[in-house]
């Protein structure tokens, strides 16, 4: 316990928020045992090289590596998922997406016959999809697409582990350009895009700046970028009874609201908040006008074989 004091005042003292949580959580790690465990186990004398583990583990949270990466591991939507450095460490608020996915697969499901496409834009480990997955039966496929190989890797190790492999197809690829040939063709896209902008980046905390992927957060110069483009393209993947989901970031409600004037490709907009009141997800309804723009596509498309 007093190892643990030792840690604890030592990540303080370099500004760690939670020191006393996460020297636990890195200790009950190296023992390969539950946190509640550390206190039955309290007067149990360490091993030098478990002791010699641990403070590795300490000064590398010392050094501000979160947690997650340092374990290589983070729950979400009550599963356990395997993260590293090439992948965003997926957050509470993503679950808010997750839900809102869920209620409106069910509710389609109920209204309309035959399978329902499901496409997740940006999966990083995994998350979004293998949540859904999980929440769903084999009549909901699902297509996971990121521009990055390497998290890509550690989707396919989550859907194996999770033993959804078989529901989740991942795709590599720039946004939609992984699809094409599938225009109209999902039911729901969702999507937690990089959404920081530049000026935001120097203000982060270190565990996210200096460690979390640049291209997993980076959302250009006003952190829009992504949004943006999911916003113009969105409609052509929709099918006409579809919708879409988005995370965005602080302050986005705003600008984004300008962009869904000007295109006026969406018919319908509403936003929930997360838990601490910010508008968090964006869920939206193409309009009619272009339900009829991807049936001419469609048509199109059958007309040339
Ligand atoms: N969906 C995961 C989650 O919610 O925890 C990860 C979200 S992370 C904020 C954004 C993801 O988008 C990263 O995995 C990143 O590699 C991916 N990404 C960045 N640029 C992309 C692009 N042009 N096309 C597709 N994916 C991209
Ligand atoms: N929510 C993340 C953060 O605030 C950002 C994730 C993203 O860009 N989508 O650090």
């Amino acid at each position: 316990m007093d190892l643990l004091q030792r840690a604890a005042q030592f990540l303080s003292q370099k500004g760690v928020p939670n020191p006393r949580l996460d020297a636990e959580v890195l200790l009950s790690h190296v023992l390969g045992c539950r946190r509640i465990d550390l206190y039955l186990r309290h007067d149990q004398p360490l091993r030098d090289d478990e002791i010699d583990s641990f403070r590795e583990l300490i000064r590398r949270r010392g050094r501000r590596e979160p947690v997650a990466y340092i374990t290589g591991q983070k729950e979400f939507w009550s599963l356990t998922f395997t993260v590293n450095s090439a992948v965003l460490i997926p957050r509470p608020e993503t679950e808010l997406l997750v839900e809102l996915s869920i209620r409106f697969i069910r509710r389609l499901r109920e209204e309309k016959q035959g399978p329902i496409s499901v496409l997740d834009v940006g999966t990083g480990c995994g998350a979004i999809a293998l949540a859904i997955a999980s929440e769903t039966d084999e009549g909901v496929s699902i297509v996971a697409t990121d521009v990055s190989s390497e998290a890509l890797k550690v989707a396919s190790q989550n859907a194996s582990a999770l033993n959804l492999h078989h529901r989740v197809c991942l795709l590599q690829g720039d946004l939609f350009s992984p699809l094409v040939g599938s225009q109209g063709e999902f039911h729901l896209i969702v999507s937690n895009p990089p959404y920081i902008a530049r000026s935001e980046f120097a203000g982060l905390p270190p565990e996210v700046r200096d460690f979390e992927p640049r291209l997993a957060l980076d959302g250009g110069e006003d952190g829009l970028h992504f949004i943006r483009s999911l916003l113009e393209e969105g409609p052509l993947w929709l099918d006409p009874t579809g919708a879409m989901f988005l995370e965005v970031g602080e302050g986005h409600k705003a600008p984004i609201e300008v962009i869904l004037r000007e295109l006026d490709s969406w018919g319908h907009w509403s936003w929930e908040s997360d838990l601490a009141g910010t508008p968090r997800v964006l869920s939206l309804r193409p309009s009619a006008k272009d339900k009829g723009t991807v049936n001419t596509i469609q048509r199109q498309a059958d007309l040339n074989g």
